[in-house]
């Protein structure tokens, strides 16, 4: 139980990494808010294992903040907030990619961190200590073609990630963040165009461990950065990702 007693909010977790995530985190003890803008699968994943389904869109403040407000009305109080939710756009030439898809990427991937700190870092600061987790991606560290904006998105992270760790490890919060190699999840289509023989091969061939990820290597490194085994551990962006970025 390496969460006794902990609370979550787990943004995006109703599927994919943040799901698995979430479901670990509940196997360890903690109190998980499965928070996702899709309802139905935010519900479907939080009545699985006892979590606490809710709807939020992360790109939007208001929602936020009604996010936090209710975690904390539920749960007494938040110990650690994963921003996992995330969108991409399909690969295409950068300067074919339409404003909308680019605001859209930023919003989600990108201003989804600063509102959810907006929100909740009052309240850390409050009780002296706070763990934050950033899902990014090895895009962020080693750009593949075609996914350019999306690569930029979660390069962003990266650095807000170092920014707020060295900023609020006075106040006892910790920042971390993970970058995955792509996992078997519904965003590995969008990062592929398309789910050919040959290109998930050519894909693979990226990946010295030679698979793809999986929610549960996900959980495991999530779980170790938001665990207070990782009390020293701050403003680390650690790759998850079969060697992809050696
Ligand atoms: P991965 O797990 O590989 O990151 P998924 O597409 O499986 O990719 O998971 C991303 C999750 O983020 C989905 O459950 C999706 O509904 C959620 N999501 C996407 N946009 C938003 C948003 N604006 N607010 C909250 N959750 C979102």
């Amino acid at each position: 139980m390496r969460l006794d007693g902990k609370t979550a909010i787990v943004t995006g977790a109703g599927s994919g990494f943040g799901a698995g995530i979430a479901r670990r985190f509940v196997s360890e003890g903690a109190q998980v808010m499965v928070a996702d803008i899709n309802a139905q699968n935010a519900q479907g994943v939080a009545e699985e294992f006892g979590g606490i389904a809710h709807h939020v869109d992360v790109s939007d403040g208001e929602s936020v903040d009604a996010m936090v407000q209710r975690a904390i009305d539920v749960m007494g109080h938040v110990d650690i907030l994963v921003n996992n939710a995330g969108v991409t756009h399909l690969p295409a030439p950068m300067e074919t990619i339409s404003e909308e898809d680019f605001d859209r990427v930023f919003a989600v991937n990108c201003k989804s961190v600063y509102l959810a700190a907006r929100s909740l870092v009052p309240h850390m600061k409050e009780r002296g200590t706070g763990a934050i987790l950033n899902i990014a991606s090895t895009a962020g560290v080693s750009p593949r073609p075609r996914l350019n904006w999306y690569n930029a998105s979660k390069g962003w992270m990266n650095t807000a990630t170092k920014a707020m760790a060295v900023e609020l490890a006075p106040d006892g919060i910790r920042v971390n963040a993970v970058n995955p190699v792509a996992g078997e999840t519904p965003l590995l289509k969008s990062f592929m165009g398309e789910d050919t023989p040959e290109v998930r091969a050519k894909f693979l061939s990226t990946i010295p461990l030679g698979r793809f990820s999986n929610p549960e290597d996900m959980a495991n490194a999530a779980l170790y950065l938001c665990s207070d085994e990782a009390s020293m551990v701050t403003g680390v962006c650690m790759e998850v990702d079969g060697g992809r970025c050696i």
